[in-house]
């Protein structure tokens, strides 16, 4: 099988954030490919797929590619509207998300572009495409098999598991790691010792099913938004503190994790201290876990 690659197209969580100091880690909400050979998924379809696009137009191997997308919330969708090989009749896209039909998951896609929001609707694309059904044994495309599960963040959203050539790709843009645990903290005072027992023990099972997704992933692509205070503030939001994810990641075993979807609060400062604790907390879990910033334009092979 020819190579297999990952590219960062845009990383940042929630909003763009295109400022001087950012954009070492980069402005671009999220969106990553994983190539193999001439087959193309795409991760999402934040700002980071309008420039994925305009390259996709300087070449002539690929003319179909297949974009999963974790949610709905404008910072996985926004690019869309600007992404030029949909506009083009030689392409052949194949779109999936969270939904219960094809025609769901159209209509999600399509409502972002409707006057008086957008100009263009996507009934004018001129490219080929096909909606895909869910399929509980998940999507074949070319060389690469994708399975997908719910994750937690406010509405459905997927997490997408992707094995190509005996290697596996997990990609978690938006998941609150300590969902569970944070809410049993938060309404602590409402429950009884029993009911706390009960809950603390559901909670650990859902831990071990989201354990189980991403186990043993080669690549890990997770939400690493919050920090400890941002996190204080902002349980239920659907994102992780960066010591959350890292630890999860550990206990997963898998081999190398990518801290994705940066607050547009954080400067390339932030997230590189963000990122040196993570590292800490590897060499004192004496974890082999391989930790690395998330940067647009990043290529890592497989
Ligand atoms: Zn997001
Ligand atoms: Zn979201």
């Amino acid at each position: 099988m020819s190579r297999a690659t990952v590219r960062f197209w845009g990383v940042r969580g929630s909003h763009a954030a295109p400022h001087a100091t950012h954009l070492g880690v980069g402005g671009n909400t999220s969106c990553v490919e994983v190539r193999a050979g001439d087959h193309l998924i795409v991760c999402d379809g934040g700002t980071g797929l309008i420039p994925l696009g305009d390259e996709l137009l300087t070449q002539s191997e690929i003319r179909e590619l297949l974009v999963l997308f974790t949610h709905y919330h404008w910072d996985h969708i926004c690019g869309l509207p600007f992404f030029v090989p949909a506009f083009l009749p030689q392409w052949q896209l194949k779109f999936f998300g969270p939904g219960q039909t094809a025609s769901e998951i159209e209509r999600h896609l399509s409502n972002q572009m409707k006057v008086p929001y957008f100009p263009v609707e996507t009934g004018n694309w001129m490219a080929d495409i096909e909606y895909l059904e869910p399929s509980a044994a998940g999507l074949s495309y070319g060389p690469m098999h994708v399975s997908y599960q719910s994750v937690h963040h406010p509405g459905v959203t997927y997490g997408y598991r992707i094995a190509v050539g005996g290697k596996t790709v997990v990609y978690v843009s938006d998941n609150e790691v300590d969902f569970m645990h944070a809410a049993i903290e938060q309404r602590a005072g409402e429950f009884s010792e029993e009911e706390r027992e009960q809950m603390t023990a559901i909670a650990e099972e859902e831990r071990d099913a989201d354990l189980n997704f991403i186990r043993g992933a080669d690549i890990l692509i997770h939400d690493a938004q919050y920090t400890p205070e941002d996190y204080t503030k902002k349980r239920g939001w659907g994102h992780s503190c960066y010591i959350d994810t890292v630890n999860y990641a550990i206990d997963a075993g898998v081999k190398a994790l990518y801290l994705f979807h940066h607050d547009p609060a954080h400067d390339d400062g932030k997230v590189a201290e963000m990122h040196q604790h993570c590292l800490k907390i590897i060499r004192h879990r004496g974890a082999q876990l391989i930790c690395t910033i998330a940067r647009e334009g990043l290529v890592v092979e497989l």
